[in-house]
């Protein structure tokens, strides 16, 4: 047998990458194999590849010391029209959303702070791989690319991986490799869902009358268009979703859907690029099967509308990283191969939610679009309650992952979110102080009894004690775990027991 890895990822996107960095940090032997040859495919550069993060993505980078690599400063944050007072925020089904009136008061356990950015900021996913990629190398794993993954067989000691004559082994096989994943077809998960009503296009080309297309995003009597600038657009065409998306897509289709969606006669010069979609919504029926996981578009595709298919992967390699790492090391101890797998069963309890969630949030949207009076009449409706201050808060709040909450029990509000960004009273702030990807029991009482408790798991939780912080919203203590969600928290008096308790759950 060759080198038998403790992980192997399937596929180097933005979602394996991310978790072969968390698994690599935590001292596991992570290698990556990567279908193309080299990075920075014409999907995933330029406006093509551009993606909004939500705030959870943007907390994530953050906490990894990463935000700023990620999301260098540039000028001006994206803005579809130049209207006194707007800054686009995003969209549900093309109703287009104001940064301005977000009203964090609404979030109570929100604190500004860097990656509390919610004017559109989006990033390429070429981008992120770049500071991703060496990342995961400088942190001790390895990436070979033109490894086409094709076959996937387990049994109870460790899994084989097969790409072509080849074949790597490893004690676990996690599945980020896209919509259409190998190992999800392979290691035979159940993928459950509805199937397309529409077909979309990413489109780069040369127009001859690009001011007869409006900047921004489009609702139409026959489906969307969605203008970046000039020769970058989105279609999105209500077909049935019955377009062949193996064939190539030609220039003389995109002629003939860009004037059916727009009602323009406006040409196509040349074609620079062109790729499909669908709002094909599926969702993995288990995220682990034997020593198989999947993460990301393996686990669930849906259409792209609202921006959430990345922000939803990279949430699912934050929370099953330190899990699975953690499973790694605790079975380093074991005799045999019996494995604990609880804490790594809560990867999918915690997750599959979340992606179930995203599949009805874009479902919605597509009713919404859909051609005709009914769609029209729901629009305007929908457009209505946007248009509200509760409206725009609730929408803003979902989009943006600010009332995002994983069901950790009703012990508190924020059991189960993400951990408020403090500022204490050295200047210091919460987010950094998880670079580390540890857990972190901060302390804001004046007694000693938890820093003594937190003496027993200083191998794998920091203690933070004796720190104001300009506003604790009400807490005297807090746990947090190493993807930010916080664990335990106590209002006035400790309560020690309760602390005790989330300490051996999670750590
Ligand atoms: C037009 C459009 C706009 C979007 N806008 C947004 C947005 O604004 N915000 C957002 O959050 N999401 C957005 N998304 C969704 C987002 O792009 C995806 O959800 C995200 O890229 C998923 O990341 P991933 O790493 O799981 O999969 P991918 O990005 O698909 O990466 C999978 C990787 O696996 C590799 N691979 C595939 N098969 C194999 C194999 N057999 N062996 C080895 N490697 C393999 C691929 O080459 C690829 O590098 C959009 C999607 C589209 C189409």
């Amino acid at each position: 047998m060759s080198n038998l890895y403790d992980v192997i990822i399937a596929g180097g996107g933005p979602v394996g990458l991310f978790l072969a960095c968390e698994l690599a940090m935590a001292d596991v032997s992570v290698l990556v194999l990567e279908r193309e040859p080299e990075p920075n495919s014409p999907s995933k550069v330029g406006l093509s590849g551009m993606r909004a993060l939500n705030t959870a993505s943007m907390d994530a980078f953050y906490r990894r010391g990463l935000l700023d690599k990620v999301t260098p400063p540039i000028k001006r944050p994206l803005n579809f029209q130049e209207k006194p007072g707007f800054q686009f925020a995003g969209q549900f089904a093309g109703i287009w959303l104001n940064a301005n009136r977000l009203d964090l008061k609404r979030f109570k356990y929100r604190i500004p702070g860097p990656s509390l950015d919610i004017s559109l900021n989006p990033v390429s996913i070429a981008g992120i791989e770049a500071v991703l990629a060496p990342r995961a190398e400088s942190l001790g794993a390895t990436i070979l690319r033109g490894k086409n993954v094709t076959g996937v067989s387990q049994d109870e000691d460790a899994v084989t991986v097969e790409v072509g004559d080849e074949e790597f082994h490893a004690k676990w096989l996690v599945g980020c490799d896209g919509g259409r994943s190998t190992v999800r077809k392979a290691a035979g998960f159940e993928f459950v869902g509805t199937e397309p009503t529409f077909t979309g296009y990413a489109v780069q080309a040369d127009i001859d009358q690009p001011d007869k297309l409006k900047i921004g995003f489009h609702p139409t009597e026959d489906g969307m268009y969605v203008m970046m600038r000039a020769g970058n657009f989105h279609l999105l065409d209500f077909d049935g979703g019955f377009f062949d998306r193996t064939q190539n897509v030609t220039a003389a289709h995109i002629q003939d859907v860009l004037g059916r969606v727009t009602g323009t006669d406006v040409k196509i010069t040349k074609l620079h690029h062109a790729s499909s979609f669908t709002d094909r919504c599926k969702q993995a029926a288990r995220y682990r099967n034997g020593r198989v996981l999947l993460a990301g578009d393996a686990a669930h595709i849906h259409s792209p509308l609202g921006g959430q298919g990345l922000n939803l992967g990279l949430g699912d390699a934050v929370n099953l990283g330190w899990k699975l790492a953690a499973t790694v090391r605790d079975s380093r101890t074991r005799y045999g191969p019996v494995v604990d797998l609880s804490l790594l069963d809560t990867y999918e309890q915690e997750r599959r939610p979340f992606a179930a969630w995203v599949l009805e949030w874009t479902r919605t949207q597509v009713t919404v679009l859909k051609p005709g009076p009914h769609g029209a009449a729901l629009r305007q409706l929908m457009s209505d309650l946007v248009d509200t201050d509760d409206g725009h808060n609730l929408f803003l709040g979902r989009i943006w992952g600010l009332s995002q909450r994983h069901d950790l029990g009703d012990a508190h509000p924020l059991v189960g979110a993400s951990a408020p960004d403090f500022e204490f009273s050295d200047g210091s702030r919460l987010g950094p102080k998880l670079e580390g990807a540890r857990g972190l029991l901060v302390d804001f009482s004046d007694g000693a009894a938890l820093e003594k408790l937190a003496e027993g798991y200083k191998a794998r939780v920091d203690y933070v004690g004796g720190v104001g912080a300009r506003d604790q919203l009400g807490l005297s203590a807090l746990l947090v775990r190493p993807d930010g969600i916080v664990a335990w928290v106590a209002e006035g008096s400790l309560d020690i027991e309760g602390a005790k308790a989330a300490l051996m759950r999670w750590f």
